[in-house]
């Protein structure tokens, strides 16, 4: 026997607690992997309070991620013993997720745990930091440049806001970081931020969609009027990976910064992408960010702290990275 968390739903209504569940319990994969640690994310939040229907399928044991070693495998691609770490592929929403000791996964889901990582550090990234790298990625592919000038970042004490800082600053970006959170800017300077903003002063209703050109490019996990007012902020050219809603959904903006100033708005998701950008992306991980920022941006907590982890991260209280380990 062993500990996972399980949401269950009666009318309507989830409860989430810490259950005794054995691998019989488990779903039928091929991969049964010792999980060592998983991670609390915003969307993670979304699941466990039932704020938005994340959950599609009962009971779940939730978590987006989780890091560990194959015990077995019905796959010839992996072997007992491997590293390996999966998120995304709908875990937590129609697939048994990382808040338990032991999973089932599908071969296809797992990536080879990089040599220059732990299982503890792979998910100090987790999906979080994962989905930093793929923005960045994103907005290199879109011709942002180290020396074009400033890149925001929204969201800033976030998870995908603190790595996507440390990345971009490793790269050499003059980085601007926005935050709801002024009492944070030592936090984010440590990260590499060379200017902090006040969130205030992107999240009000846009009135000129096409202000000052300040920022080349954006990474934005917020969503929304900010989004709209980043877009009315990016100079001539420049582009904007957006991946989050954490102010909200809708995108009230018009066509003059993107047909007059010739700005590209790319959405990003970390769930479905194919396993070569994902093998991509951790390997950037490995050359592009720097260790001891990520661990600046950790806090551990046992699985029993999750639950009442997960309104408060909800709330924008959780600063960067919370590492879940699942065996304490
Ligand atoms: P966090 O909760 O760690 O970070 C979100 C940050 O947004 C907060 O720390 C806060 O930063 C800011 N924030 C919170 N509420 C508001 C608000 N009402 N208005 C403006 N800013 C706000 O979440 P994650 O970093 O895990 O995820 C960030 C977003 O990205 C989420 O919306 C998440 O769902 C999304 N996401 C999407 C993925 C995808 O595949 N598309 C993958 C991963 C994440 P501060 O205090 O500094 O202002």
């Amino acid at each position: 026997m062993f500990k996972a968390i399980v949401v269950t739903e009666d009318s309507g209504k989830l409860t989430a607690e810490i259950k005794e569940i054995s691998d019989s319990d488990l779903p039928n994969r091929e991969v049964l992997v010792k999980v060592d640690f998983s991670t609390l994310n915003y969307k993670d939040g979304l699941a466990l309070t039932g704020s938005a229907p994340v959950i599609t399928s009962f009971p779940m044991v939730p978590g987006i991620d989780l890091a560990g070693t194959v015990l077995e495998s019905a796959d010839a691609r992996w072997s007992a013993g491997d590293k390996v770490v999966v998120n995304g592929w709908g875990l937590s929403e129609r697939h048994w997720g990382g808040y338990s000791q032991h999973a089932r996964v599908s071969p296809d889901w797992l990536v080879k745990l990089p040599g220059a990582f732990t299982t503890r550090q792979a998910m100090a990234i987790g999906t979080a930091g994962y989905t930093a790298m793929l923005c960045v990625l994103r907005l290199e592919s879109l011709g942002v440049v180290p020396d074009g000038g400033p890149v925001l970042v929204t969201g800033a004490s976030g998870g995908v806001g603190s790595i996507a800082i440390a990345i971009l600053n490793k790269l050499g970006y003059e980085v601007v970081a926005s935050t709801g959170r002024i009492s944070e800017a030592k936090y984010l300077k440590a990260l590499g931020a060379g200017e902090i903003i006040d969130r205030n002063t992107l999240s009000a209703k846009n009135t000129n969609p096409m202000q000052e050109e300040r920022w080349q490019g954006a990474v934005d996990t917020v969503g929304s009027e900010t989004l709209v007012n980043v877009l009315a902020g990016i100079r001539y050219g420049g582009a904007v990976a957006a991946t989050g809603l954490a102010q909200g959904v809708d995108l009230p903006a018009n066509l003059f910064p993107f047909i007059l100033r010739d700005i590209t708005l790319s959405g990003v998701d970390s769930v479905m992408q194919p396993f070569s950008v994902r093998e991509h992306a951790w390997t950037r991980l490995a050359s592009d960010l720097d260790p001891k920022k990520l661990e600046s941006t950790t806090n551990e907590v046992a699985l029993s702290e999750v639950l009442a982890l997960a309104p408060r991260i909800l709330a924008g209280q959780v600063r960067g990275r919370t590492i879940v380990d699942v065996n304490s």
